[in-house]
């Protein structure tokens, strides 16, 4: 097989801190794999500003001006990380055999992805990178993510575990993916319905070299939530099993208070009243919550809007004369 034409995409959200050596590593990365016939030489590196407010799209810009295997796309607005993955996929996949995504941060070991393109061209669409270890994770971000691949399991969910978005897709796999309509795309949950010959990568994984995780708790607990509403309908089985028992429950309890009263003594009873009524509310309230989020879903989905704005293709289009100084 022929050297594949390879695009490296790298979404970036406000990473001026880190960009100048994502991008000297890249393209070291880069050059050494066109060095030894791994890939095309007319692979390139494409970073996607995805409405970034400092100085990242300056930064990417120059470097396209000065002409290395830099090319960029910027949004138009924040379309958040996997809206500029698929951004990125989708410029580059009519110029490109296969394309990595890879975080701007340098947490995943780039020198992993000739391993990547050597599984590609064993006829792999898909490989997928996998964090070995996750020592220099923090205790708590360790902990919540394990149990969120756990959860997503028992839920349904195929996810490939430790694996992030650090993965090869090859230009059909992408043509495949850009056919799930839905407007909210979780792509670890996607992926791996697309289906095809599959592989895995295994590294380890870096504590971030500069710049702060765009992934606080509180954004890190609403991606699992989407995740799991998004994939599965076991959180609102889970309400109705709830519901039937603690109806078949209060059966038994409207028995034994009535026994109670015709055959024993009875107390005022307020007790179990107040407790009933907060048992009963608590779970309707939940249940409509539940109902709620599925309700917002479709909304959602049903109209269809776009997921990212283009402002600007430096991939697919040179730079526009009077731009170039
Ligand atoms: N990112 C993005 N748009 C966003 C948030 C993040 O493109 O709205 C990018 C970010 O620049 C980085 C990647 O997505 O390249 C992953 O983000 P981060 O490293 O902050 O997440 P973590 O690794 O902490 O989960
Ligand atoms: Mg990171």
């Amino acid at each position: 097989m022929q050297a594949p034409l390879l695009t490296i995409v790298i979404p970036c959200y406000n990473e001026e801190e880190i960009l100048p050596e994502t991008i000297s590593a890249l393209s070291a990365l880069l050059e050494d794999m066109i060095g030894r016939h791994q890939v095309d030489q007319g692979s390139r590196l494409l970073f996607v500003d995805d409405g970034s407010k400092d100085h990242t799209w300056k930064i990417i810009y120059k470097e396209i001006i000065k002409g290395g295997f830099v090319k960029g796309l910027k949004l138009a607005r924040n379309a958040g990380h996997q809206n500029a993955l698929l951004a990125g996929i989708s410029a580059a996949k009519e110029a490109s055999d296969c394309m990595v995504t890879i975080d701007a941060d340098l947490q995943d070991d780039i020198h992993v992805i000739p391993s990547f393109i050597e599984r590609f061209k064993e006829g792999c669409e898909i490989v997928y990178g996998v964090r070995a270890k996750r020592k220099t994770d923090s205790f708590f971000k360790r902990t919540t993510a394990e149990s969120f691949y756990k959860l997503m399991g028992r839920m349904g969910v195929d996810l490939v575990y430790n694996h992030a978005d650090f993965r090869l897709m090859g230009r059909r796999a992408v043509e495949e993916l850009e056919k799930f309509g839905e407007s909210n795309m979780f792509l670890r949950g996607i992926v791996p319905l697309i289906g095809f010959k599959t592989a895995e990568v295994y590294y380890d994984r870096k504590e971030r070299l500069a710049g702060e995780t765009k992934y606080p708790l509180k954004k890190m607990l609403a991606f699992a939530f989407d995740g799991i509403t998004s994939f599965s309908i076991t959180p609102i089985r889970m309400v109705l099993l709830v519901g039937v028992l603690s109806f078949l429950g209060s059966l038994g309890f409207g028995g034994y208070f009535l026994l109670l009263k015709f055959f024993g003594e009875t107390e005022t009873g307020w007790t179990s009243l107040i407790t009933s009524i907060w048992l009963i509310g608590g779970l309707q309230l939940m249940g409509l919550g539940l109902v709620g989020e599925y309700i917002g879903k479709i909304y959602k989905e049903t109209k269809r809007r776009p997921k990212y704005i283009v402002d600007m293709d430096l991939f697919n289009f040179p730079l526009p004369r009077h731009l170039l100084n």
